[in-house]
């Protein structure tokens, strides 16, 4: 089953248009769901999601060090 090529208003990247994709019909997928720059909102969320581990590590490091001073 063929959908029509659509060329993206966004990022002229050809993509299918089917008849569930979310979004404008003028916009491949990854340019419907985000406002922006899509490929820039993905960086920065694995940058975001990097940071956060890395905030949780640090807290979690934080927490044990306080439990252990408590408890000597
Ligand atoms: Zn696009």
């Amino acid at each position: 089953m063929a959908f029509p090529i659509k060329t993206c208003v966004v990022c002229d990247e050809e993509f299918e248009l089917r008849p569930d994709k979310p979004g404008f019909a003028n916009r491949c997928p990854e340019c419907s769901a985000p406002e922006n720059d899509p490929v820039e909102k993905r960086r920065m969320d694995a940058v975001e999601r990097q940071t956060t581990a890395e905030a949780n590590e640090a807290r979690r490091q934080a927490m044990r060090e306080l439990l252990y001073r408590k408890d000597s």
